[in-house]
């Protein structure tokens, strides 16, 4: 029997992606370098549908319908090239190359431009959601061409999650635009969880909440506008005890909290697009701060204000849901500025709006809240930040008070809220009639001759800073 699909990589990912495939109805051939891998998945799941186990790489694309469809989902980096130069080798002009892995996305685009060359379509696939996602429905990202999407399609839509009957996956759009908005959405997750983790730290260090109060307080944001997959399980935490001591779970984990790359690419890739997403920066530098054990070692004694708890714990607990919110905002309109950015500079046209929308289900990110980001750009495609949608707007403005007086608390009580205060410094910058960019700018036109523009005329001036009396002289033409 032909496979439909073939998926190479047996690991949790491919394992789960070939058997939520399988259990849709589709015949899929299955390989795995190291062959036990293979067996095992057909011994233990060989009941869920129709798999074609294959002991070698020719055996495995000789099973496979043509156009062939082969989902590679191998360790990231060198095993990648690796897989993909030997199915690539194997395959015929029109056929499909998957990665499904978290590759980067200029890797992606060299993939995808080597493997055109030699007439083969290659589709770097962002696929979200974990292993639960792969097996019930993960969100999914392709990249690739029109011809791979319309081939992809059917069988990507009927894996994937389902959100009021429309399935969690779109054509992003060409060569890597799939695995650059997969970096991008894991950068706002970085971003959502230092959010909701400073919450808790303020609402437990200065409104004097214990565990099982915040599991409680994160439950009913639950059933309002924070609702959300990461909301959701903070409440589970939180409301969970270590077996083995008694203690709150969250007391006994280190807090250390580690990283794959995909956030720290988000944020080397905004800097090179000059797309300022500080609040995701600031989630990343949260997670390296605190695994630097060493300086925070040797800073641990450094002097911080006296902690007094907040005269009212359910106003402020009413308060940081503000905030939290308005940060939120903040850091989702930061990530999609970014794609935004990389849209323009690759020339992929991705949608924001469908972006939203294949976010709502399968994913980590999976909320409520992006059914308004999917609903603001439907009302205003073009609008340069989520920030002014008259939804959001409304949103910030209601919050800013309880924003302010927030971070104010953390500030005086000694919490570091570094999402938080970037949020607010963003939403600060963008409002700013008049930033202080003018002095910076004079600086640099002081010591290296940099030029300067000014509000009152066209044209570009630098100020002979050495010569008394200073005089300023036009550099070249005004436009
Ligand atoms: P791993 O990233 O742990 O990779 C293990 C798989 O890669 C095994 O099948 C292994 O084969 C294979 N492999 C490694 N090196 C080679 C090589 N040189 N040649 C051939 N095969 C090789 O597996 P996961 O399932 O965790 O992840 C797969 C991909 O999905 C990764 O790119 C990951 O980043 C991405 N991803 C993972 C998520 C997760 O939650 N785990 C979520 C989203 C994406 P063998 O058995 O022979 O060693």
């Amino acid at each position: 029997q032909q496979a439909n699909i073939g998926v190479t990589g047996l690991a949790v990912m491919g394992r789960n992606l070939a058997r939520n495939l399988a259990r849709h109805g589709y015949t899929v051939a299955v390989h795995n370098r190291t062959g036990a891998r293979t067996r095992a998945l057909v011994e233990e799941f060989g009941g869920e549908g129709a798999f074609v186990p294959a002991g070698s790489a020719a055996e495995f694309v000789a099973s496979l319908e043509r156009p062939r469809r082969v989902v590679v989902m191998v360790k990231a980096g060198a095993p990648t090239d690796a897989v993909v130069e030997e199915f690539a080798s194997l395959l015929e002009p029109g056929d499909i190359l998957v990665d499904g892995g978290n590759a980067h996305f200029l890797d992606t685009r060299r993939r995808e431009a080597a493997l055109r060359e030699r007439g083969l379509h290659f589709v770097g696939a962002g696929i979200s959601g974990g292993e639960e996602g792969a097996l019930h429905g993960p969100s999914i990202m392709p990249g690739g061409s029109a011809e791979s999407w319309a081939s992809l399609r059917p069988l990507l839509e009927s894996i994937a999650a389902r959100v009021d009957g429309v399935p969690c996956t779109t054509h992003i759009g060409p060569d890597g635009a799939g695995h650059f908005v997969k970096m991008v959405h894991n950068g706002i997750e970085y971003a959502d969880m230092q959010l909701i983790a400073e919450s808790y730290d303020l609402l437990r260090n200065a409104g004097g909440l214990g565990p099982a109060e915040l599991a409680e307080v994160f439950r009913t944001w639950n059933t309002g506008r924070l609702d959300s997959y990461l909301v959701e399980i903070t409440a589970d935490i939180l409301a969970y005890s270590d077996p083995g001591t008694g203690r709150p779970f969250v007391d006994v984990v280190l807090d250390q909290a580690e990283q794959k790359g995909t956030g720290r690419w988000t944020v080397q890739t905004a800097l090179d697009l000059g797309a300022p997403v500080n609040g995701i920066a600031e989630a990343v530098f949260a997670r390296s701060t605190s695994g630097h054990a060493v300086l925070r070692k040797a800073a641990r004694d450094l002097p911080g204000p006296p902690r007094t708890p907040v005269a009212d714990p359910a106003g402020f607990a009413d308060k940081v849901e503000q905030a939290l919110y308005a940060s939120k905002i903040v850091a989702y309109a930061q990530g999609f500025d970014e794609i935004a950015a990389g849209s323009a500079e690759y020339g992929w046209d991705i949608d924001l709006g469908a972006t939203a929308a294949i976010w709502r289900g399968g994913c980590i990110i999976r909320a409520e809240f992006l059914d308004r980001i999917r609903a603001a750009y439907a009302s205003d495609p073009k609008t340069p930040t989520l920030l002014t949608t008259p939804d959001f707007a409304e949103a910030l403005a209601g919050a800013q008070e309880a924003w302010r007086d927030v971070v104010a608390t953390a500030v005086r009580q000694g919490i570091p809220v570094p999402g938080f205060a970037a949020a607010l410094a963003y939403y600060d910058s963008l409002r700013a009639r008049r930033l202080p960019a003018a002095l910076v700018q004079a600086q640099r036109d002081y010591f290296g001759a940099h030029t300067y523009h000014r509000t009152d005329k066209e044209g570009t001036f630098h100020t002979l800073w050495a010569e008394s009396p200073r005089k300023e002289v036009p550099i070249g033409t005004p436009p």
